[in-house]
């Protein structure tokens, strides 16, 4: 196997094993994909990243092998140069870098000008006829290579350097003349003589071998090694090294260096992009000491800048330089970052990769590409990270705006939002029923605040994790959320609070930044989403290859047709419990709850009927036909019960009875752990009544928006007659899905279906009507997905409530969660938060086997998942292997959920 491979002037770049990452490291493989495809790279060779394992393995000892190769590949490198390494009259100068298969920080940096010693550094100001250019050249080479191989302080250097230029008055590094640059010179290799004990090396091999081995050795840096460690690289890939002749794009008003985009990496638009400098050395353009130049004269004169772009100042370069992002794009079928130099009039090309991008511009170059016949669909699609597209659907951050910072907490819910600081609900609701933008400020929220996060602008919350209460209801209504945020204190009693160490009043303006967790002062301003153009072609041809489809989380009618319009193909899961909150409903709710008896609980179930059931019509309507999976009520009880005395004293008069007996009888309801208490379908078995209601509310809201929808379709017909009405043409029948939570044996199942039935036959006695519907459950108790056989029997459909068989499973609490799971995370006990990504190795198993013997008894069972990982694309890939019929994502990531569920399809 070759150790080492050529690239440039006569160099054969047709073994495939130089153009693969694996062998020679990105850098390696793209340097000799472009001089295979004809374009001017400077000569060099690429030692492979097996070498490095074999060096690292062997104890630092270079094999026979490679010192031959290498002694072998720089004969090539003199002869295409013409120029040979360390010769004093016309020396060739190389640079090295490290490059492994993936771009790594914590690698060794780039040693430039490796060869000057104090012979051929005479040898350099002859060639370029610039005297100050060699020294300059000489003492960057000393101090780069004193720091990155021979592990020397470089402050050592920059001291130095900076006692020079107070000796002399200088401001600017350009000031220093050839003879200070030849005494600095001294007096770094004096430095290097005091630190080290001999000499800065003078053979010109021995700094070659001394390069190679830092980058060696520079892989198990510890740096390197957390790298590796957080980013998943396996220490066996190895580094590469990256030996190359030198060219220098300061060597005169000729000379150039620049860095360049194929087209414009913010917007996508089709131009070409970058900076460029005169006389200057790639450092130069990026380390800001001078203002680089824009590249086209469009961009110039876009900018109303006044220094020349290189399309003006250097045509014949320029136009040899557009004519090779053409040839690059064109051959690697995507937009590339380079690194170009222009050395007296000659382009040299020293680096492409495919270029980092904002989602806006991931998009519209996807969708580009494809109409130029660049790429096809599918590769469209694939190219397009779901996760971007979040970025896309909120108003976001006008992302040159400036930001005053003042802390940060969970990124919960994507978006930005600006307003004046509320810290309750009904304030929220107040103010902004009176025309001003809120953002609601809570330690926590609960049920009772839903009407003020609806009225808010954005939320806010102290503490809770990623589903917290804050988190899924803020996602849910598309209202950007920062939750857990533990640099945030409230006074409520002062109405103000802290963030960080400043200090606010209810009313002063503050945004938050839902994408990125961040909180800042005033208001920053936002642009707008798009949803038409690229984002709808690109959705399109999504939908054309995906399998699964693509429901949504929803209740009200408000985020049913904002998910319609993000393309939802029916409900998967409409939590009624969410539709109690209501702040004239939570009063029967809690009569409900806290009543001593069934009568007093039908008493006040007769008050939820009408509401509920004209919820439903809603639902029904708005979603036209699509299916609508309706989970009866799950609320962990505490979250209903009164607190204040107030509220309790509203409970006691609407339902006759004593503060103090109905107080008594909320401490007996009182539970330690409410998310493994009295909730979900034990609701139902204990108090049959309330499922019974809901069921009515959805039988009788089917029949009414069936009716309504034959009576239009006959033109306004008052009889209804038929038993089973005649689905209208162009809306399909109301099937509803009727879903019991939290179910753990097939026997609550049972009992609960048969509640389900009853009503259903006497609603649609009652009607004259016969609608068809399924009841189903959803899985999510460990119990439930290993008795999904025998739970199969009863349920026509399941949905994994992957939140709660999270929490029960890990036995993790979802609410609790944010205070060590981060540490989980950073530790790497966990890839990624598991309420966010599924812990597929884990929880996938319980989905996977649940899918498993669920259909073996019953092969056309539907399987869909409505936990929060529904939006997650990892968990989306995860729920096509396991052959689900349908994911459903809270609104917002409906699109996300179709690009992601393409892509999984593609991938197989
Ligand atoms: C779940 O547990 O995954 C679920 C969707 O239900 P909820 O979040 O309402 O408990
Ligand atoms: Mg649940």
């Amino acid at each position: 196997m070759k150790t080492v491979y050529t690239f440039g002037g006569g160099a054969t770049h047709d073994d495939a094993r130089a153009r693969d990452k694996t062998v020679t490291g990105g850098k390696g493989a793209n340097l000799a994909e472009m001089a295979g495809i004809g374009l001017p790279v400077p000569p060099g060779f690429t030692i492979t990243a097996e070498e490095c394992v074999r060096y690292l393995r062997d104890g630092g000892d270079f094999s026979p092998e490679l010192r031959e190769a290498v002694t072998e590949a720089l004969v090539h490198v003199e002869r295409t140069a013409g120029k040979t390494f360390g010769e004093a009259s016309d020396p060739l100068l190389v640079s090295v870098r490290s490059g492994a298969r993936v771009s790594m920080p914590g690698m060794m940096d780039t040693v430039l000008n490796l060869g000057l010693n104090d012979e051929t550094v005479a040898g350099l100001a002859a060639t370029s006829g610039d005297e100050r250019f060699a020294w300059d050249s000489y003492r960057r080479f000393i101090q780069m290579y004193s720091d990155v191989v021979l592990g020397l302080d470089h402050g050592l250097f920059e001291e130095a350097l900076e006692i020079v230029k107070e000796d002399n008055g200088y401001f600017n590094d350009t000031e220093l003349t050839a003879e200070n640059l030849q005494a600095l010179v001294a007096q770094y290799k004096q430095i290097v003589a005091d630190e080290l004990g001999r000499d800065f090396p003078q053979d010109v091999h021995e700094q070659l071998w001394g390069a190679i081995r830092a980058v060696f050795d520079s892989w198990d840096s510890d740096r390197a090694k957390v790298y590796r460690r957080l980013n998943d690289i396996p220490a066996d890939w190895g580094t590469a090294v990256n030996v190359q002749a030198m060219v220098f794009g300061n060597m005169g008003e000729t000379s150039a260096t620049g860095v360049a985009f194929t087209r414009d990496p913010a917007t996508g638009e089709k131009a070409y992009y970058g900076e460029w400098l005169v006389n200057a050395q790639g450092e130069d353009v990026v380390a800001g000491i001078r203002t680089p130049q824009y590249l086209t004269r469009a961009a110039r004169e876009r900018a109303g800048a006044s220094a020349p772009s290189m399309e003006e100042a250097m045509p014949e370069a320029y136009a040899e330089l557009a004519a090779v992002f053409d040839l690059l794009e064109k051959h690697y079928k995507d937009m590339q970052d380079i690194e170009f130099t222009v050395e007296r009039g000659k382009l040299w090309m020293l680096q492409t990769r495919t270029g980092k991008r904002t989602a806006k511009a991931a998009l519209k170059m996807a969708v580009d590409m494809a109409d130029e016949g660049l790429i096809d669909e599918t590769t469209a699609i694939l190219r397009v990270d779901p996760m971007a597209l979040d970025q896309l659907l909120h108003p976001t951050l006008d992302p040159d705006a400036p930001r005053d910072v003042l802390g940060k907490g969970l990124p919960a819910s994507p978006g930005a939002a600006s307003g004046k600081i509320v810290l309750d609900a009904d304030t929220a609701e107040s103010w902004s029923g009176r025309g001003d933008k809120v953002v609601l400020v809570r330690v926590e929220t609960s049920p009772e605040d839903i009407h003020g996060m609806h009225a808010a602008q954005g939320i806010l919350t102290a503490r809770g994790g990623m589903t917290s209460h804050a988190a899924v209801v803020a996602r849910g209504m598309g209202r950007p959320c920062v939750s857990g945020a533990s640099g945030v204190s409230i006074d409520i009693k002062a109405r103000t609070l802290k963030i960080g160490a400043r200090e606010f009043a209810e009313g002063d303006v503050i945004t938050l930044d839902g994408a990125t967790g961040e909180i800042m002062a005033g208001e920053v301003p936002t642009i707008q989403p798009e949803l038409a153009g690229d984002f709808g072609t690109l959705m399109e041809w999504a939908d054309k290859y995906r399998r699964m489809k693509v429901r949504t989380n929803a209740e009200t009618p408000a985020d049913c047709r904002m998910a319609r319009r993000f393309g939802a193909e029916g409900i998967g899961l409409a939590r009624t419990e969410h539709m109690f909150f209501d702040g004239a409903r939570i009063g029967a709710v809690r009569q409900m709850i806290l009543a001593d008896d069934e009568a007093g609980r039908r008493k006040a179930l007769e008050r939820l009927l009408p509401e509920q059931r004209s919820d439903f019509v809603e639902i029904f309507t708005t979603m036209a036909g699509l299916p609508c999976t309706i989970r009866l009520l799950d609320p962990p009880l505490h979250e209903f019960l009164p607190h204040s005395d107030e509220e309790f004293e509203e409970v006691a008069d609407a339902a006759g009875i004593g503060v103090d007996h109905l107080k008594r009888r909320a401490a007996e309801l009182h539970e330690f752990n409410p998310m493994l208490g009295h909730r979900g379908c034990r609701l139902g078995i204990t108090y049959p009544e309330i499922y019974e209601m809901q069921a009515r509310a959805i039988f009788e809201a089917a029949c009414e928006v069936t009716l309504r929808q034959a009576q239009g379709a006959r033109g306004g017909d008052e009889e209804s007659g038929s038993a089973r009405p005649e689905p209208v043409e162009g809306l399909g029948a109301v099937v509803p899905e009727v879903m019991i939570p939290l179910v753990g044996t097939r026997k609550e199942l049972a009992l609960l279906k048969q509640v389900v039935d009853e009503t259903a036959r006497t609603v649609f006695e009652e009607k004259g009507v016969t609608l068809d519907y399924l009841v189903g459950t959803m899985i999510e108790l460990p119990r439930a997905a290993l008795m999904a056989g025998a739970i199969a029997e009863e349920a026509m459909f399941f949905s994994f409530g992957t939140n709660d068989l999270t929490q029960t499973t890990l036995g993790v609490s979802r609410d609790d969660s944010a205070n060590f799971l981060a540490v989980y995370v950073d530790k790497g006990i966990y890839a990624r938060d598991p309420f966010v990504s599924l812990d597929i190795e884990g929880v996938g198993q319980l989905v996977e086997i649940a899918a498993e013997r669920g259909r073996a008894t019953r092969p056309e069972l539907k399987l869909g998942i409505c936990g929060e990982h529904g939006g997650d694309p990892a968990s989306i890939a995860f729920c096509e292997k396991v052959g689900l019929d349908y994911v459903s994502a809270s609104p917002y990531r409906v699109p996300i959920a179709r690009l992601a569920a393409a892509q999984a399809a593609l991938r197989g």
